[in-house]
Formats: C-alpha cells, sequence, structure tokens
C-alpha cells in the first residue's frame, strides 16, 4: 500500500469536535487505498501553558525536564486520535516516540533526529492496521531520556516519518489554507501561494513564518519530500493548498517572494569591550555553550581600545544571555562596560530567489521603512533576504508597507 502521512496542527486538533473532522479525513484516505501516517500536535495553546509552567517553576530550567514537561501535550492527542479512529472503524494505534523509537540527538529543546526504524510499524500494517498515529514533536535520546525537536517540531516530525517510509506526500493541515506572501493575520492583502520554493520556504520559515518549522523544510529539500501545506478546514480537493517544491517546478515569481516577521527579538548591546584578537569567541563561546541562540552581529567601530559589540536574540533568552556574560566579566573571561538590553524589537525580513539576480531591493526596503518614519536598528543581508532590526511597535506598519511596497498582492 502507498504510504500517506497527514500532519495535524494545534487548531486542527483543538477539541474532540476538532479531532472527529480530521479523523474523518484521515478516514477518507484510508478509503482512498493509503496507509497513513498522523502526526499530531498538541491541542492548540497546550504546549504554552507547559511552557509556561516551566518558566514559572525554573526560570533557568534543566532543559531535560522541560522536555519531559512539554512533550505531554502530543501524548494525549495521539491517544484520542487512535481512539477516534477506532470509533470510526478504522484500525489505528498511537505510539508516543519512544516507542517507535524516534531517536534523536541529545541537544534538549532543540534535538535534532537521527532516526526512525520503520519495521515495526511497517508489520503492523502488514497486520491490517491502517493509521499510525505518532506523537509528533518528541523523541528519545541515546541516553534514555525524552526530548523536544523545538517549537514547531511537529512538522519536522511529519516530514522525517514521510522521507523514513518513502510516503507518496506529507500533507500538513493547519488553520490557514497555504503559505502566504505574509502571515495573513497582518495584512488581509497576503496572496496565497500555489507553489513556493524550497529555498524561499527555508528562509521565510527561518525568519519567523511560522507556518512550516525551519528543520522540516530542510528535511523536505534533501530528502525529496512532496510537502503541501493546506487547510483542515477547508474541504479537500488535489489543488487545494500550496506545495513546497524546487526552484525549476516554479514557472513565474516575484523577485521578492514573501515578508516575515519574528516579533519577540532582544537587541543587546556590551558596551566598552576591549577590541583583541579572540573578543568574539569570549563572547559569543559562553553564549553559545548557555544555549542563546544568537542571531544578528554587529561590532562598532573602535575608539581608544574599546568598541561596541552588539546582537540580537529571542527576548525569553536575555536572561540566559545576560547570566553568561556577568558569569563570564566574573571569570575574567571578557571585559565590558554594561550590557544593556532592548526588549522591544521585532525582525522584519523580505525573502525571495529573484534578489539573486535584481539589485536596489534592499534600496527599497530601507527607502519603504523611512516612508513610514521607521528607525532601522540593525540589518543583515543574505543572498536571498533583507533583516532588519525595529521598534516591535512598528511591526504591523513594516510589514504591511513592504508587501504594498513588492507589490505583493499581485501574482508576477
Ligand atoms: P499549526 O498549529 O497548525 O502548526 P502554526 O500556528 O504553527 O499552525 O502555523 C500556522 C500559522 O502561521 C498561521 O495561522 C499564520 O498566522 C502563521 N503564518 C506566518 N506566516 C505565514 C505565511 N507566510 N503563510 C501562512 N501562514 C503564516
Ligand atoms: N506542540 C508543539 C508546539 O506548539 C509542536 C507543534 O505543534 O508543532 O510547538
Ligand atoms: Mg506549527
Amino acid at each position: 500500500m502507498p504510504i500517506l502521512v497527514m500532519k495535524f496542527g494545534g487548531t486542527s486538533v483543538a477539541t474532540l469536535d476538532r479531532i472527529r473532522r480530521a479523523a474523518k479525513r484521515v478516514g477518507r484516505e484510508v478509503a482512498n487505498g493509503y496507509d497513513v501516517i498522523v502526526i499530531v500536535s498538541a491541542m492548540a495553546g497546550e504546549t504554552n501553558k507547559l511552557v509556561g509552567f516551566v518558566e514559572e517553576t525554573s526560570p533557568l530550567y534543566d532543559a531535560r525536564e522541560y522536555d519531559a514537561v512539554v512533550s505531554s501535550g502530543e501524548n494525549v492527542t495521539a491517544g484520542l486520535m487512535a481512539l477516534t479512529l477506532q470509533e470510526m472503524d478504522v484500525p489505528a494505534r498511537s505510539w508516543q516516540g519512544w516507542q517507535v523509537p524516534l531517536i534523536t540527538t541529545s541537544a534538549h529543546a532543540a534535538a535534532r533526529i537521527e532516526e526512525i526504524p520503520t519495521a515495526n510499524i511497517l508489520k503492523k500494517f502488514e497486520e491490517g492496521m491502517k493509521v499510525a498515529v505518532i506523537a509528533g514533536f518528541q523523541g528519545i535520546s541515546r541516553e534514555g531520556r525524552i526530548t523536544t525537536l523545538g517549537r514547531g517540531g511537529s512538522d519536522t516530525s511529519a516530514v522525517a516519518f514521510a522521507a523514513a517510509f518513502g510516503a507518496e506526500r506529507c500533507d500538513i493541515y493547519t488553520d490557514v489554507d497555504g503559505v502566504y506572501t505574509t502571515d495573513p493575520r497582518i495584512t488581509s492583502k497576503a496572496r496565497k501561494l500555489d507553489r513556493i520554493a524550497f529555498e524561499e520556504m527555508l528562509e521565510l520559515a527561518s525568519l519567523g513564518a511560522k507556518v512550516l518549522q525551519t528543520r522540516s523544510v530542510e528535511l523536505a529539500m534533501r530528502y525529496n519530500v512532496k510537502l503541501r501545506v493546506l487547510s483542515s478546514f477547508e474541504e479537500m480537493s488535489d489543488e487545494a493548498g500550496t506545495l513546497v517544491c524546487a526552484e525549476e517546478d516554479i514557472v513565474e515569481s516575484n523577485v521578492v517572494a514573501g515578508v516575515a516577521y519574528s516579533r519577540d527579538e532582544a537587541k543587546l548591546t556590551l558596551t566598552q569591550v576591549a577590541d583583541r584578537p579572540g573578543i568574539a569567541a569570549a563572547i559569543f563561546g559562553p553564549l553559545a555553550e548557555a544555549g542563546v541562540n544568537v542571531d544578528m552581529i554587529v561590532q562598532n567601530i573602535s575608539e581608544g581600545g574599546t568598541t561596541d559589540m552588539t546582537f540580537s536574540c529571542p527576548v525569553n533568552e536575555v536572561k540566559r544571555a545576560e547570566k553568561a556574560m556577568a558569569d563570564a566579566k566574573a571569570a575574567g573571561l571578557v571585559d565590558f562596560g554594561r550590557l544593556v538590553a532592548d526588549t522591544d524589537v521585532c525582525k522584519v525580513s523580505i525573502v525571495g530567489i529573484g534578489m539573486r539576480s535584481h539589485a536596489g531591493v534592499a534600496a527599497k526596503m530601507f527607502q519603504t521603512l523611512r516612508d513610514e518614519g521607521i528607525n532601522i536598528k540593525v540589518i543583515t543581508t543574505s543572498e536571498i533576504k533583507v533583516s532588519v532590526l525595529v521598534d516591535r511597535k512598528y511591526l504591523e506598519l513594516a510589514v504591511q508597507a513592504l508587501h504594498d511596497a513588492f507589490g505583493l498582492d499581485r501574482a508576477a
């Protein structure tokens, strides 16, 4: 039997009724002749609640226990989905990550999948089981501890299962009917894309478009998984949703494919850092060890032997960063004046493969923001994206203005 992977995100399993609706979709694919691997997220809001419990209990938590707690939301929906399917007379059972076992690295809260053995589940399919329901987002390390794959990680579970089982397709069911030119919650002018190139989706995801987790796009690209994003709330059709595919399979596209944002960023500046060889290593080494995900970095001009070093990271990692820097200073590893944290910033980015061959895209972005009176605090660029850090209060305005300026509401 051909295998299909169907992933249902949090809003698609938010209530028992929604689980029933999702199960009906699964049932229809079983009737179409597929063996189905269903990956489920936790019910909407559940993971946030669990993260909140952990942070309240222990602000600088042990990541192994964080994983033990936050992985549990998926256990509930996996069991409920299997039960719902059984009630519909569809032979189904659930698997938690460790039962598969989905083996990951031991990088807790951001683990990477190393291995998905298929024999156990394939045997059940041979015995007549029709649906394997897998708790997404979670796995087990070689040390035998429960791990999670980072927020949004069920997408990655889904693509990894599709690759491991050679699935015909990996369908990601969510609360929007595909990938849009920007988050449709920010502007009603956002336009659904029928197709998007892997590289563009990868950038959009890593710059904050949470419709797909970055790692899931990487895996789909590497293993050539046919990846589709579609709504679990609309009627099924073969044309529905957005296909994430190779660049060659896209006929025409805009220079800028989309605008992404990341709301909860922070900008940290270390003042009066001694400007000497090895200083960047002395700062960013301890930050990495403390699990701080540093994104943008700017080193200012050196005056009188000292410089300012600015970097950005997710706002919920500021405490860790402050502690890591205070400890490094106390240990004599790095000398600086003050650590100034600006926790009211966000990152807005434009992404498009067309930027490789078009000049002036960054300039147009900066002019657009200038015309709106938005001050840019930090800039970074790569071949197919430009990102800026701006005050959080300008997030919506910046995204809308850029979406208009690059004509994203119209097809190329
Ligand atoms: P799920 O719980 O199904 O995994 P997510 O909340 O993780 O859903 O992802 C879907 C959300 O991603 C949408 O509701 C939308 O607000 C947001 N989003 C951000 N950028 C985009 C985009 N470019 N296209 C579509 N959705 C986007
Ligand atoms: N429930 C997890 C989260 O909210 C994983 C997922 O939904 O993909 O991040
Ligand atoms: Mg998600």
